[in-house]
């Protein structure tokens, strides 16, 4: 795996936050509830009182003892707030939600033209997916594992069985790949999405 986080970086890094190829940590590569903006530590984010750090209890504290109302930093939500700019996660949800929906209405019988397209388009991940440690492990996957263009079917169980690689990587569970058509074509049969 190319993510340099808190587990694999030689700099301490707060937990989850990840280091971008250029050495500085990675806003889209994190996720937003592990994203604490100028820090290598964690340590100052917790003084600004941004993960409810003892420094802003204490002032707190003193406030209160002291008769004079105090604001309470507002408790940092796990999603950014909307119109903000995707996190990592918000992207991968964008992104697989493109890519599995591409695949469930790729044609049976694609022309040579439209496997070429499908072949670019998969293949330009590694190149220009912005989390850059996701399209590493993407791009080194897929040398592996070489996409399948065939057909809708085929390429709809290839598309799954790659995102279970990535959810297998970030410890969630499997997606069972018989269900790809049910989740992202056809809806389930109790007409729920109809
Ligand atoms: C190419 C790529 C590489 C990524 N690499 C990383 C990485 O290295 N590190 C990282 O932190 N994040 C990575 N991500 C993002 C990550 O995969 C998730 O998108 C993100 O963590 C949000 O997860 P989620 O639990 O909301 O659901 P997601 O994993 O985004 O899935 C969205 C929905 O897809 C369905 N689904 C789940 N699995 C499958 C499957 N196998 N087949 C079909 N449908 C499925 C489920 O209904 C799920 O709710 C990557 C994303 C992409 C597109």
């Amino acid at each position: 795996m190319g993510a340099n986080s808190a587990t694999s970086s030689k700099a301490p890094m707060p937990p989850g936050m990840i280091m971008g190829p250029d050495g500085k940590p990675c806003k889209i590569c994190t996720a937003f509830r592990n994203w604490r903006p100028g820090t290598t530590t964690g340590v100052e984010a917790n003084e600004k009182g941004r993960t409810g750090g003892q420094k802003s209890t204490a002032a707190m504290m003193a406030a209160l003892a002291a008769g004079s109302a105090v604001a309470a930093p507002l408790p940092r939500p796990d999603v950014p707030p909307p119109n903000c700019p995707p996190d990592v996660e918000q992207l991968g949800r964008a992104t697989w939600t493109f890519l599995h929906t591409t695949a469930a209405y790729y044609p049976e019988r694609p022309t040579p033209t439209q496997r070429a397209n499908m072949l670019m388009l998969i293949r330009a991940l590694p190149v220009l997916y912005p989390c850059t440690h996701c399209a590493d492990d993407f791009g080194e996957d897929i040398k592996v594992n070489p996409p399948d263009v065939s057909g809708r079917v085929a390429l709809s169980r290839w598309l799954c069985e790659r995102h279970n690689q990535v959810n297998k990587k970030l410890r969630k569970d499997e997606f069972d790949c018989t269900k790809t058509d049910e989740r992202w074509r056809d809806g389930p049969n109790d007409g729920s999405c109809d």
